[in-house]
């Protein structure tokens, strides 16, 4: 067993720029117009533990108080024009890029990940703000004749009306802009609970897009830390017309069945258990830096991080070589540090269920090749980990990671890869890694899942439909196909002679 505690390296020590940029995010955090309220809960920062906001607590009345002025301000929104919310989009898509520095403080203030990352989630997030600004004015819905004769049948697309969005902590703005975007250039009303462990960047986004030109109240922010209360409230008001869920599947299960009660369209981005498969004949360079991000972005705290890394026997030696050297580099600190590359998990709860993955390998006689063990403290870190030789029952093959544990499995053949990726009940991502372009496409077209990575670690992008099969989900964020789970479908089947 391996459950002691490793030093944190002295390198993480040495801040440079961090108490300059603790002053700043400071600075952001007082400027913060956050709703007041007796009854309140803190917000932490995870990477020591301290508080940095107060935010309170929404009860049911107020929660459905914001359903009512969110509804209320969605019927003039739905009547305005595409090219109105268009411009509404873009210039709230300027306001993000003009404040990206303050809305990255704040990320890793309250989320943790480095400043670097940080910067790269709100060129993603703010992105799908300009997609859907450009996306709004496209139009939808198309004419047809009926195949028989005697009619022509129109196709339109109207709002689905006030849409509820749940998102979670690991990306805090992306995920609440890749929803909010698509619900407002669809001409929705928007009420969004974040996840009360980051909450922050929403109130800031959204307070930008109010000063973009937004109609008061058609975003209604909720912050809770009673989220099943909120949900059994909002759902069954028969005001709202959508839940848009990004979070686990067991929550979002809970959530189906809530929906069903009222039969609200639903959109559920859920959990993942992706296999990253490299082949032989994969350019191995290449294959350690795509498996080396698909695993530590976000320091793996990602749904579509690569979870089960299945390496071919001829290449597997070097693959692990190279990859345990990208770990070992890895620098774990205060994402506010210069030289810090992977910041703090998001709470305690989650570097105990690290020690217990890599224990439960470890005694089914895995190999630790880096890291294994939690960090000494403040704040809640695990070594970026290398575990070799996985077996097919370990826990850690079956359970979605969620942070810096690299988990190797070795395969001999293509069809044993394939039947033993498509072994779970998640299918989000995967990813294959090859020269050859015929195995490339097979692989992706015979794994189970919504997206595919061909060569590289990061798949996904506003212009991307994003989303899951099987228990990853269903329905499809970014893109076109992002605004129609926004959109009714209505036909008018006009007589001809
Ligand atoms: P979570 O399911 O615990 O929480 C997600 C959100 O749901 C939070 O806002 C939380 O407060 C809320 N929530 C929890 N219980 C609820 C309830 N009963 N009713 C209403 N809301 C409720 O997930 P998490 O720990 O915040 O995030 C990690 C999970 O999210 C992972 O499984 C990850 O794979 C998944 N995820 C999926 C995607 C995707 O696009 N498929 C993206 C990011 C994260």
């Amino acid at each position: 067993m391996t459950s002691d505690v490793a030093p944190r390296p002295a390198a993480v020590l040495a801040d440079g720029a961090k108490p300059e940029r603790v002053r700043a995010a400071d600075a952001v955090l007082r400027s913060l117009s956050l709703p007041p309220g007796t009854d309140r809960f803190d917000v932490l920062n995870p990477a020591d533990d301290r508080v940095i906001a107060t935010l309170p607590e929404t009860g049911p009345t107020a929660a459905l108080e914001a359903v009512a002025l969110a509804d209320e301000a969605g019927r003039d929104w739905a009547a305005t024009t595409p090219r109105v919310r268009a411009d509404i989009l873009r210039r709230w898509y300027d306001l993000l890029v003009e404040n990206a520095e303050d809305i990255a403080l704040l990320i890793t203030r309250e989320m943790g990940k480095p400043l670097a990352e940080a910067r790269a989630e709100v060129g993603y997030g703010s992105d799908f703000v300009r997609w859907y600004a450009e996306e709004a004015v496209r139009p939808g819905g198309n004419v047809r004749d009926v195949p028989a004769g005697g009619g022509t049948l129109f196709t339109r697309r109207a709002p689905v009306g006030l849409s509820v969005l749940i998102t979670p902590w690991n990306f805090p703005l992306a995920m609440a802009t890749r929803k909010i975007a698509p619900a407002l250039a669809a001409g929705c009303p928007v009420l969004i609970k974040p996840a009360s462990l980051t909450p922050l960047t929403t109130y800031h986004c959204v307070a930008l897009a109010h000063q973009a030109g937004l109609p008061e109240n058609l975003i209604q922010v909720i912050s809770t830390t009673d989220a099943s209360t909120f949900s059994e409230t909002v759902l069954r008001d028969p005001r709202v017309r959508k839940v848009s869920f990004t979070g686990s599947t067991g929550v979002g299960k809970v959530l189906l069945r809530l929906a069903a009660d009222n039969v609200l369209r639903s959109s559920m981005e859920l959990g993942g258990n992706a296999p990253l498969i490299v082949f032989d004949d994969a350019d191995l360079e290449r294959a350690v830096d795509g498996a080396f991000t698909a695993k530590m972005r976000n320091g793996g705290q990602s749904c579509i991080a690569a979870n089960r890394i299945y390496v071919q026997d001829g290449i597997a030696d070097a693959f692990v070589e190279g990859l345990t050297e990208r770990m070992s580099a890895v620098i774990a600190g205060d994402g506010l540090a210069d030289n810090v590359t992977v910041g703090p998990l998001i709470d305690r709860r989650a570097v105990a269920h690290m020690q217990r993955l890599v224990d439960d390998a470890v005694s089914r006689g895995t190999t630790v090749r880096a890291g294994g063990r939690m960090l000494e403290g403040p704040g809640n870190f695990f070594a970026p980990t290398v575990i070799d030789h996985v077996p097919t029952g370990a826990d850690i093959a079956t359970t979605e990671i969620f942070g810096p544990i690299a988990a190797i499995q070795r395969f001999s053949t293509e069809a044993d890869v394939l039947r033993r990726a498509n072994a779970t009940e998640f299918g989000l991502a995967g990813y294959v890694f090859t020269e050859n372009l015929d195995r490339a496409l097979n692989v992706a077209d015979t794994l189970e899942t919504g997206l595919v990575g061909i060569n590289q670690g990061v798949p996904s992008n506003a212009a991307a439909p994003f989303g899951g099969v099987k228990h990853s989900g269903l329905g499809r964020e970014g893109s076109a196909e992002g605004l129609e789970e926004y959109q009714e479908v209505r036909m008018y089947n006009l007589a001809r002679r």
